[in-house]
């Protein structure tokens, strides 16, 4: 018939059942068809560094620059030489002892490609990996991708969101694979302890686990803090870490990351060549992205001048603490690392039953965009997490704007 109702509707396949990646999700839909409208939105959503002013070092655009000619070929599939040397001497900088080579780097279109070649690579159906909670979301999308089961552990805001040793231990089944740490953390802003790091890796030793280590934010380090590689605190863990120059750089859109392996290989012969294998399927990553690593590793550290005392970043992040802390019923932690926040919702101030909707109304009735708690894969609709990128004027307005918005659902309730 011709109205369809004989049609097979197309329907997207059952791998995507669990699914999801809200930061990108039906907020930001709204937000875009506002856009088209003419309105103005203050996006507050997404960890892109560039678009905000927050330009990448010269050096590296020259360098991009001046290697395109080099750059117009497929790669080796793991990458470029100097690029991968130079993520080994990064590491070994920061003093890493196991014995890496090259063939222990694998570049990816950013981290994101990587994690989900990891997924790809290690888990059956039914397998488990421990995940943090709340979590960068594309950890959970790639490990249920893959037909694992993402099981996620706690961490606790009360103290200043470090990871739940204890929870960690309580979740570890016969098919737990592996752990995900994901340091500093996105979207609580976290630098975990030297302790908190050796605890989970004790952790793994005994349970014969591997661990990942998402570092993306490394570099992004706020009151004199150092960041510590897990790599880097022991040999008896094969430990799989993730960086790029998405952040560091804000180079976001070139899509340079990284992955490289050390600890204990020995037993992991048949796993890294299915990696190898995966990398070799997506041909190479962005040969021109990469031509960029060598020199953001030895060169020109520019984030430390945005995230010190007097730098950009630093006044942005303690402009949004203060602000959200003043709004009765709102609470929030200082974030160590990175540009964002995971703000608390006080329940008994403002009884939120879905979250999503809550930012969905933000965004109506504000223009305000953030990403909700649950999209992180929190339990609980009493977060939300706010990215500090916008400058000193832009962020000034999206607060007041969110006094209006909280004293408003303050009248409501
Ligand atoms: N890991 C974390 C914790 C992130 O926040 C992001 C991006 O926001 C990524 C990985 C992915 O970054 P990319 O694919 O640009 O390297």
């Amino acid at each position: 018939t011709m109205d369809g109702s004989s049609m097979t509707l197309l329907k997207k396949s059952d791998k995507l059942q669990n699914v999801c990646y809200d930061i990108r999700g039906p907020l930001l839909q709204t937000a875009n068809k506002m856009e088209a409208e003419g309105q103005r939105i203050l996006k507050l959503n997404i960890g892109n560094p560039a678009p905000f002013g927050l330009h990448a070092p010269h050096e590296i655009l020259r360098d991009v620059a001046l290697n395109l000619p080099e750059a117009i070929g497929y790669s080796d599939s793991q990458g470029i030489f100097a690029a991968r040397k130079a993520v080994l001497h990064y590491y070994q900088s920061k003093g890493l002892h196991s014995a890496v080579n090259v063939g222990d780097v694998y570049l990816g279109n950013g981290v994101s490609e990587l994690i989900v070649m990891t997924m790809q690579a290690l888990l059956n159906d039914g397998d488990e990996v421990l995940i943090p909670m709340p979590d960068y979301p594309l950890w959970t999308a790639a490990t249920n991708l893959a037909g694992g089961t993402a099981v996620h552990y706690r961490c606790n805001e009360d103290d200043n969101w470090q990871p739940d040793i204890e929870d960690i231990k309580s979740k570890i089944t016969s098919k737990t694979k592996g752990i995900v740490v994901i340091n500093p953390n996105n979207p609580t802003g976290a630098l975990y302890s030297d302790d908190i790091l050796k605890q989970i890796i004790e952790v793994a030793i005994q349970h014969d686990l591997i661990i990942m280590a998402d570092e993306i934010y490394d570099r992004v380090l706020y009151d004199n803090t150092v960041h510590t590689p897990m790599c880097t605190l022991t040999d008896d863990v094969l430990v799989l870490s993730y960086n790029g120059l998405s952040k560091s750089h804000r180079i976001a859109g070139f899509r340079a990351g990284w992955m490289m392996l050390s600890g204990k290989k020995q037993h992991a012969s048949d796993f890294i060549e299915g990696l190898t294998m995966l990398a070799s399927m997506r041909l190479c990553s962005n040969v021109p992205g990469q031509y960029a690593i060598q020199t953001a590793m030895g060169g020109y550290q520019s984030m430390k001048e945005l995230t010190s005392e007097k730098g950009r970043l630093h006044k942005q992040r303690e402009l949004a603490i203060s602000r959200l802390n003043a709004i009765p019923g709102i609470s929030c932690t200082m974030p160590q690392g990175a540009f964002y926040c995971f703000p608390k919702i006080d329940p008994a101030v403002y009884p939120v039953k879905n979250d999503m909707d809550f930012m969905m109304d933000l965004l109506l009735e504000e223009n305000v965009l953030m990403v909700q708690g649950t999209g992180f894969n929190w339990d609980a609709p009493d977060h939300f997490r706010l990215v500090f990128l916008p400058n000193m004027q832009d962020l000034e307005d999206a607060m007041d704007r969110l006094d209006r918005f909280f004293a408003k659902k303050r009248l409501q309730y």
